[in-house]
C-alpha cells in the first residue's frame, strides 16, 4: 500500500507517468500493442525564417502522443504534401514500439532513399516514437539510449563582426556568458574574402556585386584568428566555418595557415562533392577538420569516419533520419576516434534540438553541439524546450523528449514560405561565376 500511495502521489504531479506506467504494465502482460491512431501535421512559422512542419503521432492510448519535426526550410510545402498524401496513410495502424523496424520500413518505403526530403520525414516519425517510448517508460529519452554520459551538453556560440576588433568584442561577450567554445565569422560566410561591389577587375556590363576571392580569404582568416589569440589568449576554443567556399588547393593552404591559431575545428572546408580530398588534407595539416552539414547519405560520412579523415562529424540529426540513425553514426565514430558536432543552424527547431540533445547526453563520441537560441514566442508555444545556461544545454527532464506544443499558438503563426534563402547561398566571383557552396 505504501508503494501505491507513493505512486498516486507522483501521479498527481505527473499525469502522463500514470498513463504510461499503466500501459507499460498491460504490455508486459501481453495485451494488445499500442498503435498509431492518427498523425496530425502542425505547420507553423512563429518568426520569419522559421518554416516548421511538426507532426503529432497520436496513439490509441488516450492522451499518449509523440512529437516529431520534419523541418526542411527550403522545401517545407513538399514535406507537408509528402506527409499528407504518402506517409501518414502508410503509418496509420503501425505499432509504436517497433522503432527500429519502422525506421527500416520507412527507409525502403519510397524505394529511392537517403534524400533530404525522405530523411526529414523519417526523422519526424522516429523522434515522435522515441518521445512516446520515453513517456511510456516515464523517462527522458537519453535514459533509454543508455543513460547520462555527461551532465549537460556543451555548446559552441556564434561570434561575428565586420572587422577584427568587432570579432574580438563578440568573442569576449560570449566568453563573459560562460561559453568556452566559440565559432567566429567575419562578415558572414566567406567574409574576409569579399571584394566590395564595383571594385577590382570586372567584366564590362557584367557582375558588379560583392565578389568572393579565395586567395584574399585564405590570407585574411588566419590573420583574424591570430589577432583573437593575441587579444584573448589560449583558453577559449575557436572554431570557423568555411561553408564550402574553397577549392581543394586553397583549403589545404587555409588549414595549414590556421595551425598556429590552434583551432578546435574548421568546418566544411570543402564542398561535399570533394570529400576525396580529405585524404590529402588530413595527411598534411594538424588543423582539426569538421564536415557533414550537407550530408544525407551513409556513403558520404562512412569513408571519412572509417578512414579517420575528419575529426568531427557535423550532420543535422533531422537530416539523417533522426535519433535512431544519429545514435548509430555516433557508435561508428566511437570506434574510429571521431567526435560528433551535430549541426543546428538558425532555422532549426526545438524538437530537432532536443533530438540532438538526447543523443548527445548518452554517447561517448560526443564532441560539441552547435548553439541555437529561440525567441520568447517559441518558448511560449513549446513548453519544455531546452534551455541554455552558461554555454550548456539542458532538457526539461520530463519523460520522452520533454517538450510540448501548444497548437493554438502554432495556428496563430501559419506556415509561410521564405524566398530569401538564395541570398546567402549565392556567392559570385569577380567574373560573375557562382562560387559553389
Ligand atoms: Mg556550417
Amino acid at each position: 500500500m505504501h508503494t501505491r500511495r507513493q505512486f498516486l502521489k507522483a501521479a498527481s504531479v505527473a499525469p502522463w507517468i500514470v498513463t504510461t506506467a499503466r500501459v507499460f504494465g498491460q504490455e508486459a502482460r501481453g495485451e494488445k500493442p499500442l498503435r498509431i491512431e492518427d498523425v496530425k501535421i502542425i505547420a507553423t512559422s512563429p518568426r520569419p525564417g522559421y518554416s516548421w512542419v511538426f507532426i503529432k503521432v497520436i496513439t490509441n492510448e488516450p492522451g499518449l502522443f509523440g512529437l516529431g519535426s520534419a523541418n526542411y526550410r527550403y522545401l517545407s510545402w513538399a514535406v507537408k504534401a509528402a506527409l499528407e498524401k504518402h506517409m501518414i496513410p502508410f503509418w496509420k495502424g503501425k505499432e509504436v514500439d517497433r522503432i527500429e523496424d519502422l525506421w527500416q520500413w520507412n527507409h525502403q518505403r519510397s524505394y529511392w532513399r537517403n534524400g533530404p526530403l525522405t530523411n526529414v520525414i523519417q526523422a519526424a516519425l522516429d523522434t515522435a516514437l522515441w518521445d512516446i517510448k520515453g513517456k511510456r517508460a516515464g523517462m527522458p529519452v537519453y535514459e533509454l539510449l543508455g543513460g547520462k554520459a555527461r551532465d549537460a551538453v556543451p555548446l559552441y556560440a556564434h561570434a561575428s563582426g565586420r572587422n577584427k576588433e568587432q570579432c574580438v568584442e563578440s568573442v569576449q561577450s560570449w566568453m563573459d556568458q560562460g561559453y568556452r567554445h566559440i565559432r567566429v565569422q567575419m562578415g558572414g560566410y566567406g567574409g574576409g574574402g569579399f571584394i566590395p561591389p564595383g571594385q577590382g577587375s570586372r567584366p564590362k556590363a557584367g557582375y558588379s556585386g560583392r565578389a568572393f576571392d579565395e586567395e584574399l580569404y585564405v590570407r585574411t582568416i588566419p590573420e583574424l584568428f591570430l589577432h583573437i589569440r593575441d587579444q584573448l589568449g589560449w583558453e577559449v576554443k575557436l572554431l570557423h566555418d568555411v561553408h564550402e567556399h574553397l577549392t581543394p588547393a586553397n583549403a589545404l593552404q587555409l588549414a595549414k595557415r590556421l595551425e598556429p591559431a590552434k583551432m578546435f575545428f574548421v568546418e566544411d572546408i570543402l564542398a561535399p562533392e570533394q570529400i576525396d580530398y580529405f585524404k590529402r588534407l588530413k595527411t598534411q595539416t594538424a588543423t582539426p577538420l569538421a564536415m557533414g552539414e550537407l550530408f544525407t547519405h551513409p556513403h558520404e560520412w562512412r569513408p571519412l569516419i572509417a578512414q579517420r579523415l575528419i575529426d568531427f562529424i557535423r550532420c543535422r540529426v533531422g537530416m539523417i533520419g533522426g535519433i535512431t540513425h544519429a545514435r548509430k553514426i555516433a557508435s561508428l565514430c566511437e570506434q574510429f576516434g571521431v567526435r560528433t558536432a551535430w549541426q543546428e543552424g538558425g532555422e532549426n527547431d526545438p524538437i530537432n534540438q532536443l533530438a540532438a540533445y538526447h543523443v548527445d547526453m548518452a554517447i561517448s563520441s560526443f564532441g560539441i553541439q552547435e548553439d541555437n537560441h529561440y525567441p520568447d514566442v517559441v518558448h511560449e508555444m513549446m513548453p519544455g524546450a531546452a534551455r541554455i545556461d552558461e554555454g550548456y544545454l539542458y532538457g526539461s527532464g520530463k519523460p520522452g523528449l520533454g517538450i510540448d506544443l501548444d497548437e493554438k499558438i502554432a495556428l496563430r503563426h501559419p506556415l509561410t514560405t521564405d524566398h530569401r534563402v538564395s541570398d546567402w547561398t549565392t556567392v559570385r566571383g569577380m567574373d560573375g561565376s557562382l562560387v559553389k557552396p
